[in-house]
């Protein structure tokens, strides 16, 4: 009667259906598996081991941790325990779709069954669907279908809902020690998801339509990194934010469904997280050779010489975290004045995010470059100081990241080549006309029109 509870992104002993279903005697099983960890960057890697260290004490430190290939590892494991049931929450991502049907089939062989219980999402892909059957491509139809769909309650779990064995004799292997990571990273439990969300709804939501597009506030409420790992549910935050009756509470539900609908999206289609969702951007000619690498070299260090820019490649550096408003300018930036593959910046903010989630992150790209869901228009070309001076007005954000430009004050700081010392300092001139680049990018999209 026993089972294998097996972690992966849901690493949390509260609202956790598969206790429910692998109740009630099971060993709880993490994986370290190289596919995923190797491309993580330090920053989630070292949140992910200390999230584990979390989790492992929540189990009274019965948390089986495990290397290596989970086709291999989890049938082993499940066979030395004598378990008829491997519980997972499901995992829809394109690398978790078939590492779980490879390990589904060994366990087949053995007579096992993998029991998918769950997702971390409230409504997990695929699920919500037009009338038709097929997939929503628009968001705001999606957003409609999703809400009506409805999700479950929270589900009524602690750690103490199971009873877990003993996990020694199994090639249990100790985590590994944090990597140096330059960022600062925000507490990796279960409880301190919860205190951060319990702050944001007490002190914060009230005024997230209005302070969530401003970085130089903390107006957000930086849930991001715990959903991602799974140390919270989006229920649970769905389930709090349905007792607040107000416009913003219904705003922060927007955004939890645009994280649900790339997750659909990433779902129909895999291809999408390295290839345009849009094909005939195939046709958006981008820049290469080493004048291209140069200039990407210096977006990722934030010396572009436009601040916003500078600013948020910075914040990214200094919390593995940069402000969504800025996320968007960052990447307008990289694509549209620069002419760079949308890709490119993709994979730098998956290195170095504590929140990189590959939908998320690839869409949020697709989006900016044009090529995305129901993407910005491509005409719609960020203006890098005119979205400096509108959402950061006083250069609070500028000042605070950007230290060449410290002592320039109020929204001078976003444009530092018109102060009449000129550029302060060890800080870069403007490395492109942005007037200019703007042309450029819509000439190159003539060509995207005419593939058409
Ligand atoms: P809040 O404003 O408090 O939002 C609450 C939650 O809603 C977030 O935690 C997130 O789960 C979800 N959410 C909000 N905005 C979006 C969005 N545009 N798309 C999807 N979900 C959203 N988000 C990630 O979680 N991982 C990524 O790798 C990622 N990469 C991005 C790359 C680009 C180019 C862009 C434009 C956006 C990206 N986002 C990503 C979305 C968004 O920027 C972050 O979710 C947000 O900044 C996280 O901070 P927060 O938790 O304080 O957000």
């Amino acid at each position: 009667d026993a089972s294998v509870v097996w972690f992966r992104r849901d690493l949390r002993v509260r609202d956790q259906p598969t206790f429910l279903a692998a109740a009630p005697r099971a060993l709880g099983l993490f994986v370290l598996d190289p596919a995923l960890l190797a491309p993580s960057g330090a920053a989630r890697r070292t949140f992910l081991f200390r999230a584990l260290r979390s989790l492992d004490e929540s189990l009274g430190g019965r948390l089986l941790v495990v290397e290596g290939d989970p086709a291999e590892v989890v049938p082993r494991i499940a066979e030395a325990v004598g378990a008829g049931g491997v519980h997972v929450a499901a995992d829809y991502g394109p690398y978790g779709t078939r590492r779980d049907e490879a390990v589904e089939k060994a366990l087949a062989d053995a007579g096992r069954e993998l029991v998918r219980t769950g997702s971390p999402y409230a409504v997990a892909p695929g699920r919500v669907r037009k009338g038709d059957g097929d997939p929503y491509r628009v968001f705001t139809p999606f957003r409609r279908a999703w809400a009506e769909h409805g999700w479950r309650a929270p589900a009524d779990t602690d750690a103490s809902t199971v009873e877990w064995l003993d996990p020694t004799d199994h090639g249990r292997v100790a985590l590994p020690d944090d990597e140096p990571v330059d960022a600062e990273l925000p507490a990796a439990t279960e409880d301190a998801a919860l205190a951060r969300w319990h702050e944001f709804l007490d002190d914060s939501v009230g005024d997230y339509s209005d302070a969530r597009d401003r970085p130089d506030r903390p107006g957000t409420s930086r849930m991001s990194v715990y959903l991602k790992y799974g140390l919270v549910h989006p229920r649970t935050l769905l389930a709090d934010l349905a007792r607040k009756r107000s416009d913003s509470a219904g705003t922060y539900r927007t955004e939890i469904a645009w994280r649900e609908f790339y997750a659909d999206v990433l779902h129909q289609r895999p291809d999408s997280a390295r290839k345009n969702y849009d094909r005939s951007f195939d046709a958006l000619p981008t820049a290469s050779g080493a004048a291209a690498r140069r200039a990407f070299e210096q977006w990722c260090e934030g010396r572009t010489g436009f601040p916003i820019v500078d600013a948020g490649m910075r914040q990214l550096r200094a919390e593995a975290w940069m402000h969504n408003r800025v996320r968007m300018i960052v990447a307008s930036f990289l694509v549209k004045d620069l002419h760079l593959p949308w890709w490119w910046g993709a994979r730098h903010f998956m290195r170095l995010l504590v929140d990189g989630d590959l939908a998320s992150n690839q869409h949020g790209w697709q989006w900016t470059a044009g090529s995305g869901t129901d993407a910005s228009p491509y005409f719609r070309v960020f203006n890098p100081i005119t979205q400096g001076e509108k959402f950061d007005p006083d250069g609070a954000y500028v000042r605070r990241y950007v230290p060449e430009l410290r002592d320039v004050a109020g929204k001078a700081a976003h444009q530092p080549w018109r102060l009449p010392g000129g550029v302060p300092d060890g800080y870069p001139e403007p490395m492109v006309d942005h007037k200019a680049e703007r042309l450029e990018a819509l000439a190159r999209f003539d060509l995207v029109k005419a593939a058409r």
